[in-house]
């Protein structure tokens, strides 16, 4: 039951067990909880069942109690990561639904563009920070994402992933690190064919995405960027656009 002490969660898809595809927790077994709803609508979003409002008959508002037994379901009982994604999960009160998982020894990983800031940042245990660079089509605000920095107040782990496509994208991503040094750097490679809404299995330029890849290894090797991790979307190279996995 939502009610105004305990709203509702914007529930796009939950699914797993599965491996976390992108960034710091690359490869870990994972929950997804995947929020409804989006301030931002990138270009090349590819998850726009979860952004465009023409499918928001397909999202159910959900007690934070029934996401979390649904969780439980999933994960049949054992501690597992869960990653809050979306859409941009931060416009969630996912506040409560993190305390319960705690309390039962579950972890919870949350990927914002960095445009809404919650207090229960501070709560999270690890934080992705993902602005989005010129080919999204969107613009950064900067004093909103430092704002999401204060709130978290460097208690979750944090991280900052770019997605980068063109030239322009790797210089707005080397900009942002060099505005938040204190935070590793995760970059990777863009989908140019990222899948429709609707489409559960949609066509995938692979050959496309791996020569991207090459693109920004050469880039940052031959830059010196020694920093940066450059790593691929896992979940692409094992099964492409297709979704819930
Ligand atoms: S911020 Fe993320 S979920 Fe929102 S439109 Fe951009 S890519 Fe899609």
């Amino acid at each position: 039951m939502t009610c105004a002490l305990h709203p509702g969660i914007r529930v796009s898809e939950i699914f797993g067990p599965t491996i976390q595809g992108e960034g710091v927790l690359i490869g870990l077994p994972t929950v997804f909880v995947r929020t409804g709803g989006c301030d931002y609508r990138c270009s090349w979003c590819d998850s726009l069942h979860a952004v465009d409002r023409r499918f928001r008959h397909d999202w159910e508002m959900m007690s934070p109690d029934a996401v979390w037994h649904k969780v439980i379901a999933l994960s049949g009982g054992q501690p597992v990561m869960v990653s809050l994604s979306g859409g941009n999960p931060a416009i969630q009160p996912l506040g409560q639904l993190i305390d319960r998982g705690h309390g039962e020894g579950y972890r919870f990983a949350l990927e914002t563009q960095g445009s809404v800031s919650k207090q229960w940042f501070a709560d999270l245990d690890v934080l992705v920070l993902s602005p989005k660079p010129p080919s999204s089509e969107m613009t950064t605000d900067w004093a909103a994402f430092d704002a999401c920095l204060e709130a978290a107040q460097d208690k979750p782990q944090m991280a900052l992933k770019l997605v980068v496509f063109d030239d322009d994208d790797y210089a707005y991503a080397k900009d942002a690190a060099a505005r938040y040094p204190q935070l590793p750097v995760y970059l990777q490679p863009g989908n140019h064919t990222p899948p429709r809404p609707g489409d559960e299995d949609a066509f995938i330029d692979m050959a496309g995405v791996m020569r991207r890849m090459e693109w920004l290894v050469e880039k940052v090797t031959r830059d010196r960027w020694f920093e940066a991790r450059v790593l691929p979307q896992l979940h692409v190279l094992l099964w492409g656009n297709k979704r819930g996995v």
